[in-house]
């Protein structure tokens, strides 16, 4: 078996034995990759940051039979940001969970390994909320879970912009007609999906300039959360973070209202 070369994000690591690390790379030329990283948390270890959470690497591997062995990697971007800013932090963890749990194993696709690292480059930089957005729109177009947003996903009519609802289990808008096909469908707002659109087709260099309002917000969240949580068909522990930090900053922004 030959050394091998991948360049990679890594999206999960977890210290094992005396001085390990088990990590788990998305890689634009394998896909998603596991690998232990010997010696790595030994204070001069070469490799100790070029194998940190959300750290894009150079490797050099070994292939193994469960595991393959990374034997060197040095750092094209570091992405610190992402491990120092708390908010910042539940975020990208959210994105690489996302890969972790919708993306299949050794699958390579170009596409979503640039789409993952636009991502985490617009972390670093823009709202939060809105990088994670455009993240799982694209993500499930890749993916080839795109929802239907424009027509009916039952009957394929045009849907009118009052009274639409979304269905997470069609995967798609329902006209008022077909909304008793789901109980569980919600209403959705003309604007929110005109937001959605325009996330599947902007330059992510020009994502500070779109104006989303607090309700569309959560309207956005809402929809493309529950929807990618019943494709996952496993609850993800990131979202929970997320949803537990921004409880207790406004907790405290209550809190000092009060005072
Ligand atoms: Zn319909």
């Amino acid at each position: 078996m030959r050394l091998y070369k991948a360049e990679g994000v890594v999206i999960r690591g977890r210290d094992y034995g005396e001085a390990d690390r088990i990590i788990t790379l998305y890689s634009r030329q394998h896909g998603k990759v596991d690998a232990i990283a010997k010696g790595v948390r030994k204070p001069k270890s070469r490799m100790r940051g070029g194998v940190q959470l959300f750290t894009f690497s150079s490797f050099l591997l070994y292939p193994g039979r469960t595991l393959d062995t990374v034997t060197q990697c040095e750092i094209i971007e570091p992405f610190t940001l992402l491990r120092e800013d708390l908010t910042r932090f539940a975020y990208a963890s959210y994105l690489v969970e996302l890969v972790n749990s919708l993306v299949p194993e050794r699958d390579a696709n170009e596409k979503l390994f640039f789409l993952l690292l636009a991502s985490l480059h617009l972390l670093t930089r823009e709202d939060p909320e809105v990088s994670v957005r455009f993240f799982e729109i694209r993500l499930l177009s890749l993916l080839g879970y795109r929802p239907q947003l424009q027509n009916c996903v039952q009957c394929g009519k045009f849907v009118p912009d009052k009274s639409i609802k979304f269905s997470v289990r069609l995967g798609g808008v329902l006209c008022r007609d077909c909304s008793p096909e789901d109980k569980s469908a919600f209403s959705i707002s003309k604007g929110a999906l005109t937001v959605l659109d325009q996330l599947t087709k902007i330059d992510p260099r020009r994502i500070g300039r779109l104006k989303i309002s607090v309700p569309m917000r959560q309207e956005l969240e809402r929809m493309l959360c529950e929807y990618i949580l019943y494709r996952a068909e496993r609850q993800l522990k990131s979202l929970d973070f997320i949803f537990n930090l921004r409880r207790l900053v406004t907790e405290k922004e209550t809190h000092k209202e009060i005072n």
